[in-house]
């Protein structure tokens, strides 16, 4: 068998170690040191505003910007549909009632005319939605000039899930700095990894002051242990956040490298009419963490199902869309605004290996059992 090409894995740039070591000669075993504040730093440069926590999940940082905007039991928080669960899971952490909204045909992102909808329902229900969260699905930003339109006209604050957009831009402004909160992922299949981690982005620094008093328990300002708020433990470990130092310093290589996975399909399956990439509109820079595709069963009769168990037969690991939380069995009694976009996505979806590791040799062989398949 040949070797497995994961869909997504860790790519270490070399200098992690160094700092791992200092954690250790320093003794700073511990969810703080010079690590995390490093790392913070180093995001806040690249993002090139605003402040940062960094946190021990992306579903953290989520979690404490629907506290920090007040969520709590009864209230609604849009959000968009096809994603990750971890992007919806928070709202219920909160007792708050998820409104889930389809996505639009270009970038697949939540739809505005579909988001106004929303909107209006829970207005009729006699409660302004809390939040709104979209998300920038693969690293494609989200359609922002209507989103942040339509939430400033009804003065709702918006958080941006870009836990799979790190460097991505939309009007060369980074992705998670365009509103209110933005949140990251530093998962094991990321485009960046401290194997697992988050952080928190706002341009408002007692917010960020606030998330990282809440991330430590919330202890007061008093010489014995004393709280008067729920704390969390949601800090980053200072060994993680050594991993993240050295993989910031490779992070603009890293799109480089997906962006260049993405043109290397592109290419290869450019005579091939029935597959259709997640366009980039011009306003969009996608870090294309993962290149994803649809194809017309209907025109093919090739279902994502059938690639998959292909490319898995060569071991070679790809995935489905993420299934739409409007269609998940947890989510089942959730309001959701829009028509069959998302789920039309997750039916003819599929994402292919994509990290930024691949070899030349391995792109062409997934493209080879992809190529067969339609000949
Ligand atoms: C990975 C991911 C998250 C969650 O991040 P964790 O660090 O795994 O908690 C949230 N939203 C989206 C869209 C993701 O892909």
């Amino acid at each position: 068998m040949e070797k497995r090409i994961w869909l997504s894995p860790p790519h270490m740039g070399g200098t992690e170690m160094s700092y791992i070591q200092q954690a250790f000669d320093t003794n700073w075993i511990a969810p703080v040191g010079a690590n995390v504040d490093a790392f913070e730093k180093q995001i806040e440069e690249f993002m090139g505003c605003g402040h940062v926590a960094a946190l021990s999940s992306g579903t953290a940082a989520l979690h404490l910007a629907l506290v920090l905007l007040g969520v709590t039991r009864g209230d609604f928080v849009i959000c968009q549909s096809l994603t990750f669960a971890a992007s919806a899971n928070p709202i219920f952490y909160q007792g708050a009632t998820p409104v889930f909204v389809d996505s639009e045909p270009l970038t697949w992102n939540i739809c505005p005319d579909a988001l106004e909808s929303a909107i209006k329902h829970c207005v009729r229900k006699g409660k302004k939605p809390k939040a709104i969260i979209i998300v920038h699905l693969y690293g494609m930003p989200a359609r922002m000039d209507e989103i942040i339109t339509l939430c400033h006209h009804h003065d709702i604050p918006l958080i941006e899930d870009a836990a799979e957009a790190l460097g991505s831009a939309y009007k060369g402004q980074k992705a998670g700095s365009l509103c209110k909160f933005g949140i990251f992922s530093f998962n094991g299949n990321k485009i960046l990894t401290t194997s697992g981690g988050g952080a928190l982005w706002s341009a408002d620094q007692t917010a960020i002051q606030k998330a990282k008093f809440l991330a430590t328990q919330a202890r007061d300002p008093a010489p014995h242990y004393a709280h008067s708020v729920t704390g969390y433990n949601y800090s980053l470990s200072n060994i993680c956040a050594g991993i993240g130092r050295g993989q910031m310093q490779v992070l603009e290589d890293r799109i480089a490298q997906r962006r260049a996975n993405y043109t290397f399909y592109q290419q290869t399956f450019s005579t091939l009419a029935r597959l259709q990439f997640q366009n980039e509109p011009p306003e969009c820079f996608s870090n294309r963490w993962l290149t994803a595709l649809t194809l017309d069963f209907q025109q093919t009769g090739i279902s994502p199902q059938t690639i998959i168990a292909a490319l898995e037969c060569k071991n070679i690991e790809s995935r489905h869309l993420w299934k739409p939380m409007h269609m998940q069995p947890l989510f089942k009694d959730a309001p959701y605004f829009g028509g069959t976009i998302a789920g039309d996505l997750f039916r003819s979806g599929i994402c292919l290996p994509s990290g930024s590791s691949l070899a030349e040799d391995d792109l062409q062989r997934v493209t080879q059992v992809i190529t067969n398949l339609f000949a």
